[in-house]
């Protein structure tokens, strides 16, 4: 079984590019050249140099003693939280700038729905000194100001989407609205392994590095490339996409992916996608959304606004569909219980998209010798102010 993308941009039934005539120039040029800017040796010294130097990878990999023994595994934390910017997601924005750069783009624009991929896309508009335009929510804009300021001092104009329900969706529209009246000068960065082909694949391969890293970091640790288990948490899906990506066709590694319940499944407040969603077509793809039966999205809720998404990569579609992914959820609760867990046990504080990871190490059930591999997405400052409403009930006197 192959579960890597195939010539068309398809994984099994999942992914393609369902775009509008408009977009046909922009996606077709994309499409023919990301693979031959990607493999051309002077990228890839130049996406290296920066991760390097500039993000400050390798990200370690972390043996955390504390978990293992509370869990009865040897359970290894990828340190993406220690990345510039504080998560995996400027991975990707390097690699996009790159490539921006290369066909020649002078305006990069993106959509932003906490903020966290806009504060990432503004961060490498300034390192390349290309002009930079985030829409965002009207809604996401008043939620989360201490991003907008952060996208402004960048240097980045943040234009909010005022339609609809006024949250991502409605700047992902807004974005593509933008990128057709504006096809020449203008690359589009997504966010994750959505949308249209090539998107999904190319920042699965930005993201790639997270797992190549993992395996010469295991053999040295482990005397063995491969972990039994490798865990993260999907909102769109790109830091698992990147934590299993040299593992996709290796079946020995067992893939545990962890979806936000919000309030729980069956209560209308969730953004469960792989479970209650259908097949259908979003922002390019074809995968699995949660829709009405006449096919107006949902709006889903999380209390992790990372998470918060109405939809799901169709690589991510691919590997539950097939069972090569084994999916576990995580309610707003057990996001905030498993965070408040790992500061403790660990000294270290994660997102609270991250921390849904964590809370499936409950439900699992480990060999004393198996190797675990939680992918770390991201710190918790920016979840201060979330965390902090529930300090009483976790104090300790
Ligand atoms: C954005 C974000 C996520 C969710 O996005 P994916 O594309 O599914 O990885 C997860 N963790 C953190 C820390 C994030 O910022």
């Amino acid at each position: 079984m192959n579960y890597h993308v195939d010539e068309r941009g398809f994984y099994g039934e999942f992914g393609g590019a369902f775009i509008p005539e408009m977009l046909h120039g922009n996606i077709d040029k994309l499409r023919q050249e990301y693979l031959q800017h990607m493999e051309d040796p002077s990228f890839k010294k130049e996406f290296d140099a920066l991760m390097k130097d500039y993000v400050g990878r390798p990200s370690p990999l972390y043996f955390a003693p504390r978990l293992s023994e509370k869990y009865g595994a040897k359970i290894y934390l990828k340190r993406e939280d220690l990345n510039h910017t504080g998560a995996h997601k400027i991975n990707n924005t390097i690699g996009q700038i790159l490539l921006a750069k290369r066909l020649g783009k002078k305006r990069i624009i993106a959509e932003t729905g906490a903020g966290q991929h806009g504060v990432a896309t503004a961060t490498v508009c300034a390192l390349m000194g290309l002009r930079c335009i985030v829409y965002m929510g009207s809604v996401d804009i008043q939620r989360q100001a201490p991003n907008v300021a952060r996208m402004r001092m960048l240097g980045a104009e943040v234009r909010p989407a005022e339609s609809g329900s006024k949250t991502l969706k409605d700047a992902t529209n807004e974005a593509i609205r933008d990128w057709i009246n504006n096809p020449v000068e203008t690359h589009y960065i997504i966010g994750s392994v959505v949308g249209p082909h090539p998107y999904p694949d190319m920042v699965a391969r930005f993201q790639s590095v997270i797992s190549e890293e993992m395996k010469w970091q295991l053999q040295n640790q482990e005397g063995r490339d491969y972990p039994d288990y490798i865990m993260a948490c999907v909102g769109g899906g790109s830091n698992a996409a990147g934590a299993i990506y040299h593992y996709l066709n290796d079946e020995r590694v067992k893939i545990i992916l962890t979806e936000a319940a919000g309030k729980g499944i069956d209560t209308g407040e969730s953004a469960a996608t792989s479970i209650l969603g259908s097949k259908g077509i979003i922002h390019g793809s074809k995968t699995l959304l949660m829709q009405t039966d006449d096919g107006q999205i949902i709006e889903p809720y999380s209390i992790s606004a990372g998470l918060d998404y109405p939809g799901i990569g169709p690589m991510h579609a691919h590997l539950i569909d097939t069972k090569r992914a084994i999916v576990q959820y995580a309610t707003d609760d057990e996001a905030i219980k498993a965070a408040f867990e790992l500061s403790r046990i660990e000294g270290i504080i994660p997102a609270l998209e991250t921390a849904h990871s964590f809370a499936s190490l409950e439900k699992m059930k480990f060999h004393k010798d198996d190797v675990v591999v939680i992918n770390l997405s991201g710190r918790g400052d920016k979840d201060l102010a979330t965390y902090i409403e529930y300090l009483n009930d976790f104090s300790q006197s």
